[in-house]
């Protein structure tokens, strides 16, 4: 261990503790503070995020990491510490441009637009947001200006979030969705059978807690290593490899909800509970690349869950906590899982339609960053696309543009990731039934850990060591496709509504 390598990791566990306080703060804004208790919490986050960033940006930071890559230094590191001294040097040559007061004023924002947001989504009224959206694109663009001056913004955006992404590789994949998946929805909706009404009626949110409990259990998330609170938007969020929270809401007349959120935030956590514990506290340690992320939520959520066979050992159990279950047959609960419909809300969307709700919001952020379409008139642009995509209109703010978190969050280039997710999960479950067979028999035979492990291994554990297009070419030995998503689309759907 060089003198040096010793003083760097010094420093990175005095950030460590910033972050870790960072982090309890927002957990605890988000799922115990009172509305007047907000104030405060935000100019405490504000702070320690803000002390963080200026120890991550220092001239010391800089003298560190310089001294690191240098040959002499960096050849001695292990290639864990090589990766981690590289990406940190080209975070802090990005950060080390942006004007601490800049960041400050965006950190600020973020939390103010927050809360007027959710005023706007109480009020359905997008006039009390537009103003805040307003600042949050302002200074996206500002600090983007910064962070990646020579490229295009959108496409830094989307970089950020899914890193090696780039608009022209999603207009391709997006391109092939649309096409083949328009004609086959449009199939699909001329075969539609009415609603089904077995899932209408009382569930007990403590039932569908405990309901959650087992399927969290079920599916692989540690408890040991891991929590569960409750706030309006299921999120996850991590503190290392041992501490992973996630939370939950319980609609008393919607199971589905509290369900899904709990798979799919499951699965997140699930990720960030196996990464190499030797990444913990560094930036290897979470996985920073949203689409990756958000490949292995819906692949629990949507290729494990909307599964037949997923339920098939734990149907019965479902009912004795949630006493409901009782009456309704395990075949009706798969056809409401997998019930196709042009809605408005994506996150309530059946996995056909959700695409369309994301190529949406992709194409609505290209509007705004390309073409610099006013806020004002977002919303009608908004509602025509719905129109264009899905055939309906929302009747309020609140159920149309105002219905997402992220942009008040300054979250832009954040939506394409959940479809990239897909994408990639396509392309998994095709390479996990070549190593594993088929997933029917596994999951039926309750093989589910099974499944868990090889996902464990095959991307989990590498944190974010491997960039989203590395991490698929090394478990699917191919490049990135939307063909398996559509195929696996089309297979399912087609047995589902005999087409
Ligand atoms: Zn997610």
């Amino acid at each position: 261990m060089s003198k040096l390598y010793e003083e760097f990791q010094d420093y990175l566990t005095k950030i460590n503790q910033y972050d870790h306080i960072t982090t309890l703060l927002y957990w605890d804004m988000k799922t115990g503070t009172p509305r007047l208790g907000q104030p405060a919490h935000v100019d405490a986050l504000t702070y320690f995020s803000t002390e963080s960033f200026a120890m991550s940006t220092s001239e010391k930071m800089g003298e560190m990491l310089a001294g690191l890559t240098a040959p002499a230094e960096f050849d001695a590191l292990t290639d864990t510490w090589k990766f981690i001294v590289k990406e940190m040097k080209r975070d802090y040559d990005r950060n080390k441009r942006i004007p601490a007061d800049v960041y400050a004023a965006f950190v600020q924002a973020q939390a103010q637009a927050g809360n007027v947001w959710v005023e706007a989504k109480e009020k359905s009224d997008y006039s009390l947001f537009a103003p805040y959206l307003q600042k949050m694109i302002d200074l996206t663009i500002e600090l983007t200006g910064y962070t990646d001056p020579d490229k295009e913004v959108y496409d830094a955006l989307l970089d950020q979030h899914e890193a090696g992404m780039d608009s022209a590789t999603i207009d391709g994949l997006f391109d092939t969705l649309k096409k083949e998946l328009i004609p086959f929805v449009k199939e699909i909706l001329a075969r539609q059978k009415p609603e089904n009404p077995a899932l209408k009626g009382y569930f007990d949110p403590n039932c569908q807690r405990k309901v959650q409990d087992l399927l969290l259990d079920y599916i692989g998330f540690r408890k040991d290593a891991g929590s569960v609170g409750e706030t309006e938007h299921p999120f996850t969020l991590n503190f290392s490899s041992k501490d992973v929270r996630l939370t939950n809401h319980y609609y008393d007349h919607n199971p589905l909800s509290s369900i899904f959120s709990a798979i799919h935030e499951g699965g997140h956590a699930i990720f960030e509970q196996n990464v190499n514990p030797e990444y913990d506290n560094t930036i290897a340690g979470s996985c920073r690349y949203m689409g990756l992320h958000e490949s292995q939520s819906r692949f629990y959520e949507n290729i494990l869950g909307r599964n037949r066979n997923f339920w098939l050992p734990i149907y019965d159990k479902i009912g004795e906590l949630l006493p409901p279950f009782q009456d309704i047959p395990l075949e009706d609960f798969y056809r409401e899982i997998n019930y196709v419909k042009n809605s408005l809300i994506r996150v309530n969307a059946d996995e056909v339609t959700y695409c369309f709700h994301i190529i949406l919001r992709y194409e609505m952020e290209k509007a705004i960053f390309r073409d610099h379409v006013p806020v004002s008139d977002l919303p009608a642009l908004w509602n025509e696309k719905m129109q264009e995509y899905l055939q309906i209109t929302p009747q309020d703010e609140a159920n149309g543009i105002l219905q997402d978190m992220h942009w008040s969050g300054g979250d832009f280039g954040y939506f394409p990731s959940y479809l990239l997710g897909s994408i990639y999960d396509g392309m998994l479950l095709d390479t996990l039934q070549e190593e594993l067979g088929d997933v029917n028999e596994l999951l039926k035979t309750g093989k589910i850990g099974e499944i868990t492990a090889w996902l464990n291994q095959k991307i989990h554990w590498y944190g974010s060591t491997r960039k989203p297009k590395e991490a698929i070419m090394a478990v699917c030995g191919r490049e990135v496709s939307a063909e398996p998503l559509v195929r696996y689309f089309k297979q399912k759907y087609s047995e589902i509504y005999k087409l």
